[in-house]
């Protein structure tokens, strides 16, 4: 379904997801939060894909702290593009336990709704992927953005009641809140980044009960200050050290080889619980991935249990 016509190849990578560690348009933010969401056809071209791209390797390596992400700004990704990435950032749990946390981003940028309320997709749900994580008994992170969470609230509320879900904050709207990132929509200001904070705090705690404790920037784009700023809100930002690499991607393999060659002990893995047209290899993936990390003597847990102790 959702067969890529021109238009919609060029929406989907000019507009929606770009970032969380998905391949994103190379080159400066395309557009400002609030302003202009359509292709400007700079920043947002739409670029073919690879055939088969190499899992890009941001491990964090010798962290200041364990677990602490010690990147600077303007980290060049190996696809090209770049991110802004601020230190202070969780990207792992101990490197002593064999466990990992699987974390899924729930993006809903401004554009995405308005795809979604013309029809011209049918949802950005995975259904099958959490269908997949409930039969196999697999705990898993959802990263919400307020946008998503107020889309799908019978669904919000459903994960929350399930104890192997936690809840974790994404953002109201999925704007970059650094450039350069994957050409995302921006968001400016302290008073607006705080918003995009408190305001899907409030919106996830409102809908479903439970306060978030760790909050992903929009494509993990951020500024030493803008880490500040989440912490001061009461959440932990968290990065991840494992990129499933599952947007726009079509084939589940290549996701599949992407996690388990990048996949250790403590290991954060971020991909998408979006769906077609964005992500429709993400619940295939993991049905080979979840099995073969287990069979290796991986345990799944979420964020907070990994990060315990
Ligand atoms: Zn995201």
């Amino acid at each position: 379904m959702a067969r890529p016509t021109p238009l919609l190849s060029a929406l989907v990578s000019a507009l929606l997801l770009a970032g969380c560690g998905g391949k994103g348009a190379p080159g400066p933010a395309s557009g400002t939060r609030g302003g202009t969401e359509t292709s400007d056809g700079t920043g947002g071209e739409p670029r073919p894909r690879a055939p088969a791209p190499r899992p890009r390797t941001r491990r964090p390596g010798r962290a200041p702290t364990a677990g602490l992400a010690p990147l600077g700004p303007g980290v060049a990704l190996t696809d090209g593009s770049q991110m802004a990435v601020a230190a202070g950032q969780v990207a792992h749990g101990a490197r002593s336990r064999r466990e990992i946390a699987l974390t899924f981003d729930a993006d809903m940028t401004r554009a995405m709704l308005a795809t979604l309320r013309s029809g011209r997709v049918s949802g950005w749900l995975d259904r099958r992927l959490f269908a997949e994580l409930r039969a196999t008994r697999t705990p898993a992170t959802i990263f919400l953005t307020g946008l998503w969470t107020r889309q799908y609230p019978a669904q919000v509320r459903r994960l929350a009641r399930d104890p192997l879900f936690e809840l974790a904050n994404h953002s109201i709207d999925h704007a970059a809140f650094a450039t350069p990132c994957f050409g995302l929509p921006t968001v400016a200001g302290a008073a607006a980044k705080r918003q995009e904070v408190v305001g899907a705090a409030h919106t996830i705690e409102q809908i479903a009960g439970v306060r978030p404790r760790y909050f992903r920037f929009p494509g993990g784009c951020a500024r030493p200050s803008d880490v500040s700023l989440v912490e001061g809100a009461g959440e932990r930002p968290v990065l991840w050290d494992v990129v499933s690499g599952d947007a726009f991607q079509r084939d589940p393999n290549v996701i599949v080889r992407a996690v388990l060659a990048q996949a250790r002990p403590g290991s954060i893995v971020v991909a998408h619980c979006i769906g077609a047209p964005n992500t429709p290899a993400t619940a295939a993936a993991m049905r080979v991935i979840i099995p073969t990390l287990r069979a290796r003597g991986y345990r799944f847990v979420t964020l907070s249990q990994l990060l315990a102790g």
